[in-house]
């Protein structure tokens, strides 16, 4: 241990430093293949208190300090970099208040998502931001990425569920933002700024956030499709026809046959796309809508239902198996999918690339994950080129980068394309006022 980590270990409780570099090594990457850098150490904070001390001391020796919950991003954002701590909240679990009255929670950021929303079942409530990951993210990276989901077609994205936060800037002092109120405009929307801004501007210690009633009744159905034009085509009619799906989610065939190979969901041969969506209520005119289709399947009992969501639950692990992944998040105007759709499928073709795609069709958010071989440090050039059609096809149709999993270091090479240069200047403002020594998260996001 040199005399920095010494001063580190004497600034907090016992037990709270890694030092020995092979398991810190084991904090430095998220899930994806982003190559991380070498940390001096991981701090597995227990408190606020601890953030403080750990922060204030990064000032004083200008160490770069890299938030990390679970690791499970797909940006890059949580991988270290050379020579900085890995600042990691996976401790911090309690969910301090639960008020049904009030319909909120206070917790803490290591909270998982799925612990959260069991905890509100117990009194009717849910917490509605449910990304796929939901059994193994924390509540700080959701908020740190203003994470999507499944239900946020209908609750929402993250930031539709933060009413408050609590945040330690870069240099130990310690805030708070928003309120325990519906409403409450008092001064800049700093809550929204800390959300999503992917641990650059400050370390989530708490949040207060909104919980809403759980639906009674759901209706779930699972339509299948011949081609994938079609069932996007669906979608697009579903969503103007105002049905307002709590779940509208799309799976293309190569995600399909990856899922079928490895859990058997008889699968069969002619089917091109499925669609999975779920309303409140009835099912029955999205059920109509999808008159394309080549069979539709109506779930009867809520055990059926969540074997359909859990089909789609396991499209991400069942793609790792085919290979590596770069998961790409593009988010495109709900009108615009059978186009995007139309496009990737073009692109992967030209460039004889393996793109598999999921979405959060109701969202109009895309997920085509190249595969490419598991020998390679990076993905081989090709990929490279068609997610760069795939990032402009999407912005040419009035799109964004990144729908929910963050700019991280991945998508950092395309971003003046979709922000342009007064954007990227004002970034750089907001980060000088919050972080003037560059030390949270340095190279992320922005
Ligand atoms: C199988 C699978 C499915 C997924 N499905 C979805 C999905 O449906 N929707 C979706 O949005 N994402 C999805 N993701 C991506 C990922 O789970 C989310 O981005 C999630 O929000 C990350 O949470 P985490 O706790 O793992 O954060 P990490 O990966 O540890 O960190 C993510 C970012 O948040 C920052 N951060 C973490 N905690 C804090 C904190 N307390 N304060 C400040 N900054 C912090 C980190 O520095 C980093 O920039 C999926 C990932 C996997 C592996």
């Amino acid at each position: 241990m040199n005399d920095l980590t010494s001063a580190l270990v004497s600034a907090l409780p016992d037990g709270r430093v890694i030092t020995d570099p092979d398991v810190a090594d084991s904090y430095a990457r998220d899930r994806t293949f982003v190559p991380p850098g070498r940390p001096l150490g991981v701090v597995l904070a227990r408190s606020r208190d601890d953030v403080v001390a750990t922060l204030r001391w990064a000032s004083e020796h200008r160490v770069p300090v890299v938030p990390r919950g679970a690791g499970t991003g797909l940006a890059g954002g949580a991988t270290a970099v050379d020579g900085c701590v890995v600042l990691s909240l996976a401790r911090m679990t309690a969910i301090r208040e639960l008020v049904p009255q009030d319909e909120i929670a206070v917790v803490e950021p290591g909270v998982i998502t799925a612990d959260l929303d069991r905890a509100a079942r117990e009194h009717g409530l849910m917490y509605a931001p449910d990304p796929s990951s939901y059994e193994i993210s924390t509540i700080g990276g959701n908020l740190a990425t203003n994470a999507g989901g499944l239900r946020c077609v209908k609750y929402g994205v993250t930031r539709d569920s933060v009413l408050g936060l609590e945040v330690v800037l870069a240099d130990g002092r310690v805030l708070t933002t928003g309120r325990r109120t519906m409403k409450g405009v008092t001064g800049y929307d700093l809550t929204g700024l800390f959300v999503g801004s992917e641990g650059t501007l400050g370390v989530i210690t708490a949040a207060t956030l909104r919980l809403r009633r759980a639906p009674r009744e759901v209706a779930t159905i699972a339509a299948e499709f011949t081609s994938l034009r079609d069932a996007a085509a669906a979608v697009s009619a579903i969503i103007a026809a105002g049905c307002q799906p709590s779940l509208l989610e799309l799976m293309d065939r190569t995600t399909l046959q990856a899922i079928d190979d490895w859990k058997n969901i008889g699968l069969e041969p002619s089917t091109r796309a499925m669609l999975i969506a779920q309303a409140e209520g009835s099912a029955e005119e999205m059920a109509a809508l999808c008159e394309t289709a080549s069979f539709v399947a109506t779930s009867s009992t809520p055990e059926e239902a969540a074997e359909l969501i859990g089909i789609r639950r396991l499209a991400y692990q069942a793609k790792e198996r085919l290979g590596q992944c770069l998961v790409e998040d593009v988010c495109v105007p709900r009108s615009a999918l059978p186009e995007m759709i139309t496009t990737i499928e073009e692109v992967a073709a030209r460039h004889g690339v393996m793109i598999a795609t999921v979405a959060h069709a109701g969202d109009g958010n895309l997920h085509p994950v190249f595969v490419f071989d598991r020998g390679l440090a990076e993905p081989p050039e090709e990929v490279w080129a068609a997610a760069d059609e795939v990032f402009r096809a999407a912005l040419d149709l009035g799109g964004t980068l990144t729908g929910e999993h963050g700019v991280g270091v991945l998508k950092k090479r395309w971003l003046d394309l979709e922000t342009g240069p007064v954007v990227a200047e004002l970034h750089r403002g907001i980060k000088q006022v919050f972080d003037p020594l560059n030390i949270l998260n340095p190279g992320k996001a922005i």
